[in-house]
């Protein structure tokens, strides 16, 4: 019997990050779901996941919180199997509003979940996948948003930034890793049909006719296109930041 290759998906449990989970253990990975909130929509899907033939964990951790994300790394590591790849898709957004009107304690959440939890978890992934310490290496794809490029204004400035700065740590990490046998590469969803939409108050459907495709996106589009950067049919796709954004 071979050993299980597990793709941890942070953020697992609803919207992109569930249909990642799902699309992930179709490709045949067996799958680690972490979530902060809905344990039971993670373990709905888990029980989906292990309908498909493949083995899943629920992992209950904030992103942003350091102590949290050690205890997630270390549940995984004490199931059989490696570390293959890691999907940094956790990520919020906020109430739109412009600039004058956002708080020192919004940007830091802001910052706190998207940046730092998505550096945090590529460090403790690396560190497992690295070649250079005994890993077998693997891929990393971030989850960045179309944002990063158009910068939101008027809306939420602050977490368009978020994204940019994934998009450059991205780019960096991807040429400190490859040399250890980490593909790191990222992915950057148009508006896509998931609940965030509700946090930011903002009617999505509504800028429908605005996009090219002249439709919004769902969370499989977005997830193919992960699971394609995760496995060895990318294997010379390095450091990509792939639009899925439907012409946007
Ligand atoms: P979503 O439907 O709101 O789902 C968010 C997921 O992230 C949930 O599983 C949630 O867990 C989890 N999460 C939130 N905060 C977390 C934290 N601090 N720690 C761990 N998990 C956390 O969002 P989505 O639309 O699928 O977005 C996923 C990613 O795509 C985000 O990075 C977002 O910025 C990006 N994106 C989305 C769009 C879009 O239009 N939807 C466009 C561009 C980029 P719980 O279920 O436990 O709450």
């Amino acid at each position: 019997m071979t050993m299980p290759n597990w793709i941890l998906i942070t953020g697992g449990s609803r919207g992109i990050g569930a249909a990642t989970v799902l699309s992930c253990a179709a490709a045949g990975w067996d799958v680690a779901i972490n979530y902060a909130q809905d344990g039971a929509a993670a373990e709905a899907l888990a029980d989906r996941v292990r309908a498909l033939g493949r083995r899943a964990i629920t992992l209950h951790a904030d992103v942003a919180d350091e102590a949290q994300v050690a205890a997630m790394f270390e549940r995984l590591d004490a199931q059989s199997g490696r570390l293959a790849g890691l999907v940094n898709n956790a990520g919020i957004v906020a109430p739109a509003v412009r600039l004058e009107a956002m708080t020192t304690e919004r940007w830091r959440r802001l910052f706190d979940v998207n940046v730092l939890g998505t550096l945090r978890c590529c460090q403790l992934a690396a560190r497992r996948m690295s070649t250079a310490r005994g890993g077998a290496g693997g891929a990393i794809v971030n989850v960045s948003s179309r944002a990063a490029e158009f910068g939101s204004a008027g809306i939420y400035v602050d977490y368009a930034a978020t994204k940019g700065a994934v998009d450059t740590l991205t780019k960096g990490l991807a040429r400190e890793l490859i040399g250890e046998g980490i593909r790191v590469n990222g992915v950057r969803p148009g508006i896509i049909e998931t609940d965030i939409h509700a946090a930011s108050g903002l009617d999505a459907g509504a800028a429908a006719s605005s996009i090219p495709i002249q439709r919004l996106g769902r969370a499989e589009e977005v997830a193919e296109a992960i699971v394609w950067l995760l496995g060895d049919a990318a294997s010379y796709t390095v450091g990509a930041l792939l639009d899925v954004s439907g012409g946007r």
